[in-house]
């Protein structure tokens, strides 16, 4: 670090690293605002001890404000059959997610294509007549006026992206037209064009508002390119205006890859950060340099990271944003999200607005029901369902598997996964609705080839993956498909549940003991679930006669629910008709078939209502081996809206009443 030193007449010389800090500011081409902030903390650190504490932050400060991309950008490509091209070759199946993606870009290239308005101002004839020729060649709409009163006129009728005007008109000049341009329509840009070139005017003509200015006479060449460098900005914000897209699905079911593929259609960069467990806004937003080691938000770091305005950008686990979150994360994530707010965006250590309208933002949620209303209205969502078993099977042997091959080195090797090997990889070793293990256990056998095939330095190294290699390779099998196959029990009945991880099956246990009346609920229930086990009981009690149940059995005794399995998160109302089936089975001693798995809502009548996460749930049941699923008749559309394949091997059935599910779900009491 340069050493402080005075000289003779007592004037600090100025260490070489602010010299350079200077030129850098110079050179960094910063917006108006940021450049008079980072001079004006230049000046300080002029006057500033550089043994200060106070030093080394304002460089910092200055240097990270120079080196962030105000103006660097890839230039989109809005090729639709290209982005369809790599969509299509990068991803099976996702028809719908395609469709809607490729929507949206069409909608941003008809956007890109959008014509700007131009109000020419200037009291000389030719010289307004050339402009607006200049403006018209360019593709603009262009109005003109021949002084300031018309050009207010003219503003008041309608709203100009560009106002060009002459400094010295006669009743009103261009610094006064600013002055209420500014007021009637702020988002309308005005260029000075001044014939009596001084500095002074110039630079009050700026201070004024004035997005630049030009001297009389200029080239033509000047004026196009002073107008493309200001309507370029809006240009990019009128593109990205409109909804913001938010990927929804179970984990591993194609949203990142997705948003990689838009990031390669449109030729821009990639960056995703998790919002998982973020407790507070200065995360995003970073601290304010008051802070002893105040550090810039994620955002703008990753901005700067990149050295691009436009990444596209991924929030993802939107829905994963802490409990104790400090402040509303509705209004924080709004202000980023959205164009019209985000390109005055402020992060607290920058102190300066940075323009955010350019960055294509996309979030990403497990399940958007955890999102909070305001900002769920805003957001566009596009449902990644959970994969069937065939789909995952092509999935694995087009994409997965030579994927992995390639990044395990063992491209062009002679290497084969059987059928029957990739089916026990994905129904053995796998148990989830995404690809993420899927991948993970083909990228365990990649691996474990590439060592045999570097240890016997063969040539010729070729290898047959089947069942015998993938239990050598994965060892033991990892699930047994055939959960739902175990004895029938009393008390114990098969639900189908919705989590973040995609459809699950649960198993609901009940067990009655002495007791005063207790209705005691274990395995990390929500209250919701609370309720309907509560709800489910009453149901049971007012209607005991009907299911031929002592009606006193609740009479000096307890009753206690317990839903294993600790890691799925439990809550929602569908495990109501499940609980009310293992209820009834244990008040009746009739075991409940374990391979008929239910879903519903029930009410305190007894009747059932409909469910969401349908696919998901058939899924699950399909993965856990269960012969039959049962659904609220409610939810008969969802049901026939699905596909063949996701119902292929479950037998779905209706039902609108508990009292019409007991004799299937029931067996009969077993004889002793
Ligand atoms: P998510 O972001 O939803 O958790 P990812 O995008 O990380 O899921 O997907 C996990 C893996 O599965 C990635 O390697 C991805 O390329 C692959 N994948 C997911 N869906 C598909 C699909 N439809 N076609 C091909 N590969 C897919």
């Amino acid at each position: 670090m340069a050493l402080f030193r005075k000289n003779q007449e007592e004037r600090p010389t100025i260490p070489q690293e602010l010299i350079d800090l200077r030129n850098a500011i110079d050179k960094a081409r910063l917006p108006e605002t940021a450049g008079g902030t980072a001079l004006k903390e230049l000046e300080r650190l002029e006057k500033t001890d550089p043994s200060a504490a106070e030093y080394a932050i304002g460089l910092n400060y200055i240097d990270y404000l120079t080196a962030l991309p105000w103006n660097r950008h890839t230039d989109d490509n809005l090729d639709l059959n290209r982005a369809e091209q790599i969509l299509e070759t990068e991803h099976h199946g996702l028809q719908h997610v395609k469709e809607r993606v490729l929507e949206y870009l069409a909608v941003r290239t008809l956007r890109s294509e959008c014509r700007f308005s131009v109000l020419v101002v200037d009291d000389d004839e030719t010289a307004r007549t050339n402009i607006e020729h200049v403006m018209r060649k360019e593709g603009h709409v262009v109005e003109s006026a021949a002084d300031g009163n018309e050009a207010l006129d003219r503003l008041a009728v309608r709203e100009f992206n560009l106002v060009i005007t002459d400094l010295k008109m006669d009743k009103i000049d261009g610094i006064q037209l600013i002055d209420s341009i500014k007021r009637i329509s702020p988002l309308t840009d005005v260029i000075i064009v001044t014939g009596y070139a001084s500095v002074d005017s110039a630079v009050n003509a700026l201070t004024k508002g004035a997005a630049d200015y030009l001297t009389k006479p200029f080239k033509l060449d000047e004026l196009r390119n002073t107008v493309k460098k200001i309507l370029e900005r809006k240009h990019h914000a009128c593109i990205t205006r409109g909804p913001i897209l938010c990927f929804a699905g179970p984990p591993g079911t194609g949203k990142t890859s997705i948003g990689r593929a838009i990031a390669e259609a449109m030729q821009r960069k990639f960056v995703r950060i998790s919002l998982a467990g973020l407790r507070d806004e200065a995360e995003l937003r970073g601290h304010r340099r008051t802070y002893v080691g105040a550090m810039p938000g994620r955002i703008i770091s990753e901005i700067r990271n990149l050295g691009l305005n436009n990444p596209v950008f991924m929030l993802d686990e939107m829905d994963k944003i802490g409990q104790d979150f400090r402040g509303d994360p509705a209004s924080v994530f709004l202000e980023i999200l959205d164009p019209e707010q985000n390109a005055r965006f402020v992060d607290h250590y920058l102190d300066v607005p940075f323009d955010l309208s350019t960055v294509m933002f996309i979030a990403t949620a497990n399940l958007v029901e955890n999102l909070p209303g305001p900002l769920l209205d805003r957001l566009e969502v596009i449902t990644f369902p959970g994969y069937t078993e065939q789909e995952k099977r092509k999935i694995a042997r087009s994409y997965l598997i030579p994927r992995q091959l390639r990044d395990n080195g063992l491209e062009g090797k002679q290497v084969s996964f059987t059928e029957s090997a990739v089916s026990m990889i994905v129904r053995q070793y796998t148990r989830e609705a995404g690809l993420r293990n899927l991948e993970r256990e083909i990228a365990n056998v990649c691996r474990k080839l590439a060592f045999i095939h570097l240890k016997d330095r063969a040539n010729d190294f070729k290898a047959v993956v089947d069942e015998a290699v993938v239990e050598r390779f994965l060892g033991p099998r990892k699930f047994s498909h055939e959960t739902a196959d175990d004895d029938n029990r009393i008390g114990a009945a098969t639900g189908l549940v919705w989590t973040e991880f995609g459809g699950e099956i649960i198993f609901v246990e009940a067990t009655m003991m002495k007791g005063a009346q207790q209705l005691i609920l274990t395995g990390s229930l929500g209250d919701v679930l609370r309720e309907s086990a509560q709800t489910a009981l009453s149901y049971i009690r007012s209607n005991a006669d009907r299911f031929r149940i002592d009606p006193d059995f609740f009479v000096n005794r307890d009753i206690h629910i317990h839903i294993p399995a600790g890691a799925i998160p439990k809550d929602g109302p569908s495990a109501g008709v499940t609980i009310a089936l293992a209820l009834i089975s244990l008040l009746t001693s009739r075991p409940a078939r374990r391979s008929v798995a239910l879903s519903g809502e029930v009410s305190l009548h007894g009747r059932i209502l409909p469910v969401s996460g349908v696919r998901e749930k058939i899924l699950a049941a399909q993965r856990a081996g269960v012969k039959t699923a049962v659904f609220p008749r409610k939810n008969e559309v969802d049901i026939r809206n699905l596909p063949g394949e996701v119902i292929e091997g479950v037998d779905v059935l209706l039902a609108s009443e508990i009292a019409e599910l007991v004799d299937l779900v029931l067996e009969p009491v077993p004889s002793t």
